[in-house]
């Protein structure tokens, strides 16, 4: 089938969509069928955090393939789920200790609709401004990040009340510890005016924003949102479905800012392409869930298990959470120095290997332009960015965690002469 013939046939929904013909990857790296080499700091939208094809998550991978390729898991156990869960457990806090698997990202983020709803038998949610949570109808209802996503699919999910978030509330002349405060007397107003702490079942906030625009909130915006819950008693559940695993320089984004969640959404980097995703809650809270409510057909798949239960061990043995950490603080001070040459770049921020880098145009709008040409002149020269942010102002970096700092020397040569070029300097 020609590459035409293949992307006439496929509907178009991606606005970021490249043609290349991807025919394999090898760690930072990505090959077209013409044999052209790309760097991937998309990590396929984080992903493949131990980079594409880790041979040892490969050779996982292969020994199940030879033994079993379903489950079958709504009525067969299977004990590789047990391994997988210890495998999980050994990198959270003693009171995450019950899970529920899925497969993809928004299908963790209906289990965690469901399961607040089912076990307090409370009827509304909160979401902040920003937030990106998934595109089925449940998930996207909760999603507020760009317009787009939600125009045409209305009615959504009843029950769901947006609060603000610090970094939409930047035009104020407040400092940020008083963006927090207004932002957190607000989320309490919200909570007892449009729906009342009797009628809430949980709150839901990525701790670090993803398709918002890479944006990391003070931390006692997120100790203040966690607070809040527990005065009231209502759930917390924090989506880490692009934060965990690493890709923050921590295994769980949480951890930074010293709250623990009542549940937490994985998915992504889990299995390091493999479709897996689930929630990770208290047992006294999952046993809430009366046998038969909630389930599907296919999670978690087998050769999905072998690859998570890997993938874990891949990022322990190869301190590849250390090194997010490191690459990361190294990208970021070498992404502040563009950002002194360049008036165009107005912030880099972030954490770990999850780097954010906002332009804005030369008449001070959002960067949305500029982005776009940044990120085409950087694929035109062999490395893959992504853009995010409501406006698509911010380039993202998400480079694997198997990332050296001569991969960063490396793109940054080429992020920079993107970035005069589009500048038309
Ligand atoms: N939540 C977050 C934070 C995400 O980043 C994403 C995916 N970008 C999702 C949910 C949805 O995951 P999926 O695309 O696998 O449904």
């Amino acid at each position: 089938m020609s590459l035409k013939s293949y992307s006439d046939s496929v509907s178009k929904v991606w606005p970021l969509f490249t043609n290349i013909d991807v025919d394999y990857g090898e760690g930072i790296f990505l090959y077209d069928r013409k044999g052209k080499k790309y760097i991937d700091f998309t990590s396929g939208i984080g992903v493949t955090n131990t980079g594409h094809c880790h041979p040892r998550v490969v050779n996982a991978i292969k020994k199940q393939s030879e033994k079993l390729l379903h489950g079958q898991t709504t009525i067969l156990y299977n004990s590789m789920i047990d391994e997988l869960a210890s495998s999980i457990k050994k990198i959270l806090p003693d009171e995450l200790n019950c899970m529920f698997f899925s497969n993809s990202g928004s299908e963790a983020v209906e289990s965690a609709i469901k399961l607040v709803r089912h076990a307090t038998g409370k009827p509304n949610i909160i979401c902040f401004q920003g937030g990106y949570h998934g595109r089925s109808i449940g998930a996207l209802s909760l999603t507020t990040a760009k317009s787009v996503y939600r125009s045409g699919y209305q009615p959504l999910m009843s029950g769901v009340f947006v609060s603000p978030h610090p970094y939409f509330k930047q035009h104020s002349n407040e400092n940020s510890e008083q963006r927090v405060k207004h932002c957190l007397d607000e989320l309490e107003h919200i909570l007892n005016t449009q729906t009342s702490p009797e009628e809430t079942a949980a709150m839901i906030i990525e701790p670090i924003l993803g398709e918002g625009g890479y944006v990391v909130p003070p931390k006692s915006f997120i100790q203040g949102i966690r607070n809040i819950c527990d005065k009231y008693n209502i759930l917390l559940i924090f989506d880490e479905i692009q934060t965990g695993f690493g890709r923050t320089g921590k295994y769980f984004a949480f951890e930074h800012f010293k709250v623990k969640p009542d549940i937490l959404v994985i998915a992504k980097g889990i299995a390091s392409g493999l479709p897996l995703s689930g929630i990770v809650a208290n047992k006294k809270l999952m046993d809430k869930w009366v046998t038969g409510s909630h389930g599907g057909t296919y999670a978690p798949n087998p050769l999905s298990i072998a690859a998570a239960v890997e993938t874990i061990k891949v990022l322990e043995e190869e301190k590849l959470v250390h090194n997010s950490e490191d690459i990361g603080n190294y990208l970021l001070d070498k992404l502040q120095n563009i950002k002194n040459k360049h008036p165009n770049v107005i912030d880099v921020r972030g954490k770990g290997l999850m780097i954010g880098c906002e332009l804005i145009e030369e008449d001070g709008q959002s960067g949305t332009y500029i982005a776009e040409k940044v990120r085409k002149n950087c694929l035109s020269k062999g490395l893959i960015l992504l853009t995010c942010g409501p406006y698509n102002q911010v380039i993202r970096w998400i480079p694997p965690l198997t990332t050296k700092k001569s991969d960063i020397d490396r793109s940054l040569k080429i992020f920079e002469i993107a970035l005069k070029q589009s500048l038309g300097r």
